[in-house]
């Protein structure tokens, strides 16, 4: 029988990571902890890697990518038990996850080369004497940092787009989900036996910070504001560049001529899918008077219904020991607040799960409203026009997602919300559409994954200009006479002046 240990805790025993099931402790896995050395020495591998994998060009790279995208596509059962076994997911929502993360695969492949490829671009008058030409080179290595709350997808999401741009990997995946982590790097490496375009590294946090000093060319970390931070300080002294994927605070914004059965639905899955630990998952609503009542009704009615537990449950248990107590916070701050609990409350944290928690009539300063939860819990707030529901949306210092319900005004509402993405008329949605691309402002981050925007976040523009014939009017050039210099201003005028 396996060892059973603390459950969702991960331990380091003999320079191994082992990781456990939240729910039961049953160990999931174990990789070797990466050193200091043993970082730099995974940076210097795939630096050699990088140069091999660039040299395939963008058609080698397309018919490698296909290939993984085709073996995780044969293996979704597999994977979908693996996560669900380290992170606790249910093996349903794990499915989902991995047909998204196997999308975007597949369309990072596609599209590479007609994003990235090397093209001629126009010329303007001031320099007609040359053409220009735009090319999208790849940086080199590039590491990517994972959170354990879609230990597939958001991973992915940079290791797919990096890959087709280019560049090799080196991944430092969390320490709660580091056998999904190496299982990617894995099966990666079946397709790609050559060299090591991606690896990982793992460990602890030291291991991402160690990995952010190890003199890649860039960092996508997906991860916590609070981490994010810590990466950029280190980033910084290299002048790394990095892109931030951070937490959120994502809400949804109800309109009175809303399909109310629709929202409802959308908005009981975006708020409890994964037990509410999405970084896009929609902790707030605020819904028009007229329609409020009705809402918070059948947003209850349906929550109720939900099931809890470790297999065949709608919600599984909370990943990481520790998020219980910021989940319980919330809920009993709310309350100390003024706020009602009109399903759960705080008896609901029962470790490791917790049930599915509607708040009502929580003020603006209480953490639930302002602080990510990463909960099973949604706070249903009554607004008296979209004016208002919009103003308390965008008073948040994250801009992650978000998603509205109605018909007349919900694309100007999409609009105006203060985020990097909005579904409208359904939750989440965003995050599927590999055309899109994915990202926050304000503290949920910068740059982008997914994408075209995706692809060049992960390569370096390089421009060139190239003379095809003499200069009419000289200008760049210690050899321009003044009569020349006053022609130029005169043009200039004539073109500019007006
Ligand atoms: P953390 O910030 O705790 O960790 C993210 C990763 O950073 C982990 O691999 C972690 O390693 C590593 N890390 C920890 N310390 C450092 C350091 N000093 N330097 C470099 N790397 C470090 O986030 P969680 O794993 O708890 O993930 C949940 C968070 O991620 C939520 O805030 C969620 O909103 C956000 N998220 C954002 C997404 C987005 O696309 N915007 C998508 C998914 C999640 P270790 O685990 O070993 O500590």
């Amino acid at each position: 029988m396996a060892t059973l240990r603390a459950p969702g805790l991960p331990v380091v025993e003999d320079g191994e990571l082992i990781s456990t099931h939240p729910a039961t402790g049953a160990e999931a896995g174990r990789v070797p902890v990466a050193s200091p050395e043993d970082v730099g020495r995974a940076v210097d591998r795939a630096r050699a890697a990088a140069t091999w994998w660039a040299g395939l060009g963008f058609a080698g790279r397309r018919t490698r990518l296909l290939r993984w995208r085709a073996l995780l596509a044969r293996r979704i059962s597999e994977l979908a038990d693996l996560v669900h076994r380290e992170g606790g997911k249910p093996v349903a929502e794990a499915v989902v996850e991995i047909v998204s993360a196997i999308e975007h695969v597949d369309w990072a492949a596609r599209n590479a080369k007609r994003v990235l490829g090397p093209r001629r671009v126009r010329s303007r008058l001031i320099l007609v004497e040359h053409s220009a030409h735009l090319a999208y080179q790849p940086y080199g290595v590039v590491g990517v940092i994972g959170p354990w709350n879609y230990p597939v997808l958001t991973p992915i999401g940079s290791i797919g787009y990096a890959l087709a741009a280019g560049n090799a990997v080196v991944f430092k995946p969390s320490e709660y989900t580091p056998v999904v982590g190496q299982w990617l790097v894995d099966s990666f490496a079946e397709i790609v036996p050559e060299h090591p375009v991606l690896t990982a590294v793992h460990g602890l946090g030291d291991v991402g910070a160690a990995l952010c000093r190890a003199g890649t060319d860039k960092i996508a970390f997906t991860g916590s504001t609070a981490t994010a931070t810590r990466v950029m300080a280190a980033c910084a002294e290299t002048l790394t560049p990095v892109v931030i994927e951070a937490g959120g605070k994502d809400a949804m914004i109800v309109d009175a001529d809303a399909d109310l059965d629709a929202a409802a639905e959308a908005c009981v899955w975006g708020a409890l899918t994964n037990a509410g630990q999405t970084c896009i998952g929609i902790e707030r609503a605020y819904v028009v008077s007229e329609v409020h009542d009705e809402f918070l009704a059948r947003v209850v009615d349906r929550a109720r219904r939900l099931t809890v537990g470790d297999t065949d449950a709608d919600l599984g248990p909370i990943t990481m020991p520790g998020q219980l107590d910021v989940i319980r916070r919330h809920i009993t701050d709310a309350i100390a607040r003024g706020a009602r609990p009109v399903l759960g409350g705080p008896d609901a944290v029962q470790p490791p799960y917790v049930r599915p928690t509607i708040l009502v009539d929580v003020p603006d300063d209480a953490a639930a409203v302002r602080e990510e939860t990463f909960g099973p819990t949604l706070t249903v707030t009554r607004v008296a026009d979209v004016e208002e529901a919009l103003a308390r949306v965008n008073a948040v210092r994250y801009g992650l997602g978000g998603s509205v319900f109605g018909r007349r005004r919900a694309m100007e509402i999409a609009a105006r919300i203060r985020s990097g993405m909005v579904a409208v008329n359904s939750a989440l949605t965003f995050v599927g559409m590999s055309t899109l691309p994915f990202g926050g402002v304000g503290a949920s981050g910068f740059g982008r994954i997914h994408g075209a925007d995706g692809l060049r976040e992960f390569a370096r523009s390089k421009a060139v200009t190239r003379r095809r014939g003499p200069s009419p009017l000289p200008a760049m050039t210690f050899d321009r006479t003044p009569a020349q210099v006053a022609r130029i201003v005169k043009l200039a005028q004539k073109v500019y002046g007006r």
